[in-house]
């Protein structure tokens, strides 16, 4: 099967796949990782040597003998690389630094200052990097690259952020470019919803998946990514997993994107809170009548009422988890994904409406032509598209390891 690739390539191949082993399974012996790959016990040590030697990964104690000399266990590195990643929303930059392991060291937050234009956005978040690095006292020699994510749509390959709605006026922005050049680190950009499929695949429930689907909910946007076998499935010009703008209401309200009745706009803050004060204005029974003003009721308010049993509230809930289940069903029906994972906003804030989307969805899992509806909610919550920019740069440095 191997036999038409170079044994330069094999190597690279087999590093990989020995360091991701030893990444999902630590602590690790050479002879599972071996039995793991196909690969000798020699070819195996040839390799975790150089791997030792740079530092990358230690040994951890002894395991169990199989017969003979009980062997050394290797892990990660845990301090020998340190990575940035960045969450870019409307409402705030949430940065987490992780050391090698991918456990957070550090978070903070900063509100956006958006109507200030990129150029203040990208220096503020650049200055946030800087300051973050200095205030943990890691040596930034060993930070190994800055992950940024934000709204779509965006151009993975050249780093930049291209006219996403909810930024008015922005335009097209080089954000990977700039913040490369503010801070000198090498910096990645992609869109938030890739990052929240990745952080899934890589450090929570989806791992081993070979195909796995994210939707990320926020108040006024609904993204996704499709990931085959680790890797995202980007489609003609990064333009695949807008699963937000697919058309669920032909007889719907207009959409940002310029089309009609798109699954975003029926799974959105705005229409709920109009749903809500509608029925209360026409005098149905309500928590929430006793509230002043009803055209300014919040979405926490609504989520509150319908977890303590509120009618109105619980049945617009119900109306806006029936689109959304409409999205994950074609979702099923297209892409067959071994698991649906939920993430954003709405999902980690609101356990009552996360709950019961899960509950529809599995409702229909008999369906003849949905053959899996695994679907789960995200791992990390309200860091789950931060670590997924984290996620962004330890694969890109994984790829270019080079031992020799
Ligand atoms: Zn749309």
């Amino acid at each position: 099967m191997l036999g038409n690739i170079n044994s330069e390539t094999m190597r690279a191949t087999n590093l990989q796949v020995i360091f991701d082993y030893i990444r999902r399974n630590e602590p690790a012996s050479r002879r599972d990782i071996a039995e793991f790959g196909g690969l000798t016990v020699a070819a195996v040590s040839n390799i975790t040597s150089k791997l030792l030697a740079n530092g990358l990964v230690v040994e951890v104690g002894a395991g169990e003998s199989v017969g003979g000399r009980r062997p050394t266990l290797l892990g990660i590195n845990a301090d020998c690389r340190y990575a940035v990643g960045i969450d870019l929303t409307t409402k705030q930059m949430k940065l987490v630094i992780t050391n090698f392991k991918a456990q957070i060291i550090y978070e903070c937050a900063r509100e956006t200052p958006l109507d200030r234009g990129p150029d203040v956005v990208l220096a503020e978040m650049a200055h946030m990097i800087k300051t973050s690095i200095q205030a943990i006292g890691i040596d930034p020699q060993k930070v190994i690259g800055v992950g940024i994510v934000s709204a779509g749509p965006c151009d993975p390959e050249r780093g930049i952020m291209q006219s996403p709605p909810n930024f008015p006026d922005w335009g097209d922005v080089p954000i990977r470019d700039s913040i490369q050049e503010q801070t000198g680190y090498p910096a990645i950009f992609d869109k938030d919803s890739v990052g929240a499929a990745m952080a899934e695949y890589w450090f929570g429930k989806a791992d081993g998946c070979r195909s796995a689907f994210g939707f990320l909910i926020n108040r006024a946007g609904v993204g996704g990514a499709l990931l085959v076998d680790g890797e995202v499935f980007r489609g003609f010009r990064g333009g695949a997993g807008e699963v937000g703008h697919t058309i669920v209401d032909i007889h719907g309200a207009k959409c940002s994107c310029g089309n009609y009745g798109c699954l975003e706009t029926l799974v959105n803050e705005q229409r709920l809170i109009r749903e809500v004060s509608t029925g209360l204005k026409m005098g149905q029974k309500s928590t929430l009548s006793v509230v002043e003003d009803y055209d300014a009721i919040t979405l926490k308010q609504i989520m509150q009422a319908a977890g303590e049993g509120d009618t109105l509230c619980r049945d617009a809930l119900d109306r806006m988890a029936d689109y959304l289940v409409v999205g994950i069903r074609n979702i099923a029906t297209l892409f067959s994904p071994e698991m649906i994972v939920l993430s954003g906003g709405m999902i980690s804030k609101y356990a009552y409406f996360a709950k019961i989307v899960v509950e529809k969805a599995k409702q229909r899992q008999r369906e003849k032509f949905v053959k899996c509806m695994n679907v789960v909610e995200c791992s990390f919550h309200e860091n789950q598209c931060a670590l997924g920019a984290i996620a962004l740069v330890l694969e890109k440095f994984y790829r270019s390891i080079q031992l020799d």
